[in-house]
């Protein structure tokens, strides 16, 4: 594998929807955390550009004022491009063409359509780590055009969300990394089922609160309230099932809850481009019980970290949790050890970043 034998001047746009730290930018905020993370290590210099409010101690940060984003995932496939009056997006790309000149490489986090149109009016390299499978179609073509133009530049988290897209066989798979010293392993669950997502309905919660009223087992759900009515939906649907709803945590209070579970399901609608939440319960010693589709089915063994089940069933999640107790949850925690630290990230990161400066090169 290739390595840096330089240290590298890195710019990193994060997500447009909303301030680090707010949680509105899902996974995404966790990964840019990672991932400054693992190249500060490795003596990269690393500026964060980001919404204003955003919140990344011990790390440079350039705050931007401006309109957020909405997010992208309810939008149909024929959604037109949109953005708001003084946009955030728009005024972080501006501050960062004023600065690209210090910067050995700019790596974009945003899923939106304004960075891949920018790309080739850039003098430094742009690289683009793509957060979501295929939305709409217009975001499709922005990317491809990047693609075509400078090969090697475009990076998603999983095989499944390549191949969501027309060229999903010319992005690079990054996977994802994780600080696992921020996990503590949990040998002994309580009785106790854990969910943890943005609550919107491409996560399909209603399906794991299904599960929790037949089995009876609690669930304990966290995550920020994207969408209330959907959550009320929800309860609406399913009075009497033993749920809790116990709001969006920081990683150190959240992964010490989440310890106590059985099993994390997973219930997603869409084609999860990683899932964060999946690595973040094995390192707790969780064992994750999934839909086999995207992300997830990439991540879990089944039956060694946990369980894929057919998409969409309950009857196969209910099944899947009368098999949880073979499980070993202390090689959950040694296969992200092994698979998803933030080293493992770190080489990944720095070959490619190697590739797309070389390439580069007049
Ligand atoms: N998360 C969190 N606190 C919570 C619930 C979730 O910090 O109480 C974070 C979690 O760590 C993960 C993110 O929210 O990084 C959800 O990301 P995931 O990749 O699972 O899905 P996405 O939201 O990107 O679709």
């Amino acid at each position: 594998m290739a390595h840096l034998s330089r240290s590298l001047k890195l710019l990193f746009l994060s997500t447009s929807v909303g301030p680090l730290g707010s949680g509105l930018g899902g996974g995404v905020e966790l990964t840019l955390k990672n991932i400054v993370r693992s190249l500060t290590h490795r003596n990269h210099e690393i500026t964060v550009v980001a919404p204003g409010g955003s919140v990344l101690e011990g790390f440079s940060l350039v705050e931007i004022a401006g309109n957020l984003q909405t997010t992208a995932q309810s939008e149909g496939r024929d959604a037109w491009i949109g953005m708001p009056g003084n946009s955030v997006l728009a005024n972080m790309w501006d501050y960062t063409r004023q600065v690209q000149t210090q910067y050995d490489l700019i790596l974009n986090f945003a899923y939106d359509w304004l960075p891949f149109y920018l790309t080739p009016f850039f003098f430094c390299p742009v690289a683009h780590l793509v957060s979501m499978g295929s939305l709409t179609a217009a975001m499709d073509r922005a990317i491809a055009q990047v693609i075509n133009q400078f090969p090697g530049t475009v990076a998603v988290h999983s095989r499944a969300q390549a191949q969501t897209f027309p060229f999903g066989n010319q992005c690079e798979v990054m996977g994802n990394g994780f600080d696992l010293s921020q996990y503590t392993f949990c040998p002994k669950p309580d009785n106790l089922l854990g969910w943890v997502g943005r609550l919107a309905p491409e996560k399909g919660l209603e399906d794991a609160v299904a599960v929790a009223k037949e089995t009876g087992i609690p669930l304990k759900i966290w995550g920020i309230m994207q969408d209330v009515a959907y959550w009320h939906d929800i309860c609406d649907q399913y009075p009497n099932a033993p749920i809790s709803y116990e709001g969006f945590l920081p990683t150190a209070e959240l992964q010490q809850a989440l310890g106590k579970c059985r099993a994390l399901l997973m219930t997603p609608r869409w084609v999860e481009a990683f899932g964060n939440v999946a690595i973040e319960a094995m390192a707790c010693g969780v064992p994750v019980i999934a839909y086999d589709r995207g992300g997830p089915s990439e991540i879990v063994q089944s039956g060694k970290t946990g369980w894929l089940v057919e998409p969409d069933s309950i009857t196969s999640l209910i099944e899947a949790i009368a098999l949880l107790d073979p499980l070993d949850r202390a090689q959950c925690r040694e296969y992200v050890e092994a698979e998803y630290s933030l080293t493992a990230m770190g080489d990944r990161l720095e070959a490619w970043f190697t590739n797309i400066l070389t390439s580069r090169k007049p």
